[in-house]
């Protein structure tokens, strides 16, 4: 896998499956712009790109689910390198609720952060990914491809985050773009604890989780950035509108 002199911005990469995927891609020679809004994680995962032989990263310092501050995001990015060539949408938040208790301002910061970022990136990044015949990898979730109870919002962003690829996989085919998403299962990260649950129900559901997965375990970051990497590569020409599960 090669990306010497490529282009690749990837949003929510302080931390977890974002950062993982920064420093996959630094081992693979990317030009890396890195999104995420605490500036401390950000520095300390463009440090780990640095030591796995990167050029030191761009770091783009941003709340994504903000408008104007994912136009300064991708302003940065296209100063900087002047061109994208791959449009990793990662970021992401998790927060629970059902039809009875989400109220419409948790709904908004769920969908803004999960579906609304995507859609503005992708439209500000489409000129220039047309110009290089570049694609854009969307990190969905198995919430993209069926639901599950008590994460309502989550599960209404992630399923527009895999009918988004797909439109825009179709829109853009015929200029060389391509667009994929990856549906991870279970993996090991802070999200599900950032997003309210206490260590003790973390671990259980950790636990359960060999349960729920066929190769009886969650899965690792790196596992994900592999699938990610691969549908940004060449390996991937032919491979566009994909939803891939990375489930276990
Ligand atoms: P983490 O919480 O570890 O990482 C989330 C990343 O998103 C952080 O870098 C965070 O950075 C960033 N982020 C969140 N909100 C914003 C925002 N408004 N603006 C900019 N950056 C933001 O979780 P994961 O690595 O697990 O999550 C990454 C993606 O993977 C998400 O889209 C998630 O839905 C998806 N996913 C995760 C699964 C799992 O089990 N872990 C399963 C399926 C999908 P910062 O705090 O610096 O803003």
């Amino acid at each position: 896998m090669n990306f010497a002199g490529k282009v690749v911005l990837i949003t929510g990469a302080s931390s977890g499956i974002g950062a993982a995927t920064a420093v996959k891609f630094a081992k693979y020679g990317a030009c890396l712009a890195l999104n995420g809004r605490n500036a401390d994680n950000l520095k300390q995962v463009a440090e780990q790109c640095s030591a796995a032989g990167a050029a030191a990263p761009t770091l783009v310092i941003g709340d994504v689910s903000k408008e104007a501050d994912t136009e300064r995001v991708w302003q940065q990015t296209l100063q900087k390198y002047g061109k994208l060539d791959v449009l990793i949408n990662n970021a992401g938040i998790l927060e629970s609720g059902t039809i009875e208790n989400t109220s419409l301002e948790q709904y908004d910061r769920v969908m803004n952060t999960n579906l609304r970022a995507i859609y503005q990136l992708t439209m500000l990044a489409t000129p220039e990914l047309i110009k290089t015949k570049g694609n854009i990898v969307n990190v969905s979730s198995v919430n993209g491809i069926r639901s599950f109870p008590g994460v309502l919002a989550y599960n209404i962003s992630k399923m527009g985050v895999d009918q988004l690829t797909r439109c825009v996989a179709l829109e853009l085919a015929a200029k060389g773009v391509r667009a994929n998403c990856v549906n991870p299962g279970v993996t090991v990260t802070n999200l599900h604890k950032r997003g309210g649950m206490d260590e003790t129900t973390y671990q259980k559901f950790l636990e359960h989780s060999k349960n729920t997965h066929a190769l009886g375990r969650p899965g690792t970051t790196d596992e994900v950035a592999n699938a990610i990497a691969f549908l940004a590569s060449d390996l991937a020409s032919f491979t566009t509108g994909l939803s891939l599960a990375v489930d276990g």
